[in-house]
């Protein structure tokens, strides 16, 4: 995730709520009066739809761009993907990476490679809403990090090393959905009555290299996404958890938040953690258990009243 862009703002736009009185009181009664009933919890703020129960219910950006490789970086894409074909997975894992966990990389990066070329994979996420302000980000970065328990204090928190960069093409991409942020933000058209300014790093700043030199320090390396830790992937693609989401080899220990996500989804993650969480939703209560069913298969079972210590 980087900063890169300021621009004109639009009305209404989050600040809205403070700047301005009149606006802020009819956000405030649209809030009241509407927000009962079958109303989505999320709108785009200038929706025109009647059911909007209005700004108080946004809490993030009123736009998305979601935009494949080719589209934003027609010249480099191939090249792109063919690179990542050739890269040796265990050389971008840490060393001693687990066996099992280095094929089921393989697979991914081949899966990635397919999706580096396609025009359904969103790579670039780059919201808005209508202030100033311009975050891109990279929607399936290719390195692995880790999450390990400390073993010199396990009872505080874990060590958390995201390995941002570590794959080498991470680098080359983010270059590129740089690039082309920057090219539309300077194209003609509609676009410059916004009066968009780039902030960082700045329009001196050109060559591959000195872009990536910029990345290298700009860079937010979870993008608030972290994914995976518990995999949902076969035992020898070093998965955590299988198909019902019962961890392999553990009777009755299953997982859903996400952590199972093998890959990132060209999506925010908190709605897509609702989506497993939906699809694990056969739940109901007998006298003194709550059971957990998944498509008819127990899941987990929890034991209402604790036993006496
Ligand atoms: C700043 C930020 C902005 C984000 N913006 C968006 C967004 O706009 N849209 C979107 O879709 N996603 C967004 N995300 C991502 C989304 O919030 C996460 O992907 C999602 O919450 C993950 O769900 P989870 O259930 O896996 O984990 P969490 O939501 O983190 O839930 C884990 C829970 O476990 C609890 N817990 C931890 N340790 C223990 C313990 N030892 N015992 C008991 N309980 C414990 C925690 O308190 C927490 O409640 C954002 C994340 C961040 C950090």
């Amino acid at each position: 995730m980087i900063d890169v862009l300021d621009k004109t703002n639009v009305f209404p736009h989050p600040g809205s709520l403070q700047e301005n009185a009149t606006f802020a009181a009819w956000a405030l009664e649209e809030w009241k009066t509407k927000r009962e009933g079958k109303q989505p919890i999320v709108h785009i703020l200038n929706s025109p739809s009647k059911h909007l129960p209005g700004p108080y219910s946004i809490i993030g950006p009123s736009s998305m761009a979601m935009i494949s490789l080719p589209v934003l970086s027609p010249d480099a894409y191939e090249s792109i993907a063919s690179d990542l074909e050739k890269l040796d997975p265990a050389a971008a894992l840490l060393p001693g990476t687990d066996q099992t966990v280095v094929v089921g990389y393989a697979a991914q990066l081949k899966v990635l490679a397919a999706g580096v070329r396609s025009n359904n994979t969103s790579w670039l996420q780059f919201p808005n809403n209508g202030g100033s302000g311009g975050l891109i980000f990279n929607m399936h970065p290719l390195s692995r990090g880790y999450v390990n328990i400390n073993i010199s204090s396990p009872n505080s928190e874990p060590v958390v090393d995201y390995r941002a960069l570590t794959n080498p093409i991470d680098l080359r991409i983010d270059v590129e959905l740089f690039r082309g942020v920057r090219r539309f933000f300077s194209s003609k058209g509609e676009i410059q009555k916004l009066t968009p300014v780039e902030l960082a790093p700045g329009s001196s700043v050109q060559s591959d290299e000195d872009l990536a030199a910029w990345v290298e320090t700009a860079l937010g390396p979870s993008a608030f996404h972290p994914v995976g830790t518990a995999a949902k992937a076969p035992l020898e693609h070093g998965g955590v958890v299988g198909e019902d989401l019962i961890v392999h080899g553990i009777k009755r220990l299953s997982i859903v938040d996400a952590s199972i996500f093998p890959l990132l989804v060209a999506a925010t993650t908190q709605s897509t953690v609702y989506a497993v969480a939906e699809k694990v939703s056969g739940c109901f209560w007998s006298h003194d258990l709550l059971l957990f069913e998944f498509e008819s298969r127990l899941l987990m079972r929890i034991h209402r009243h604790r036993p006496p210590i």
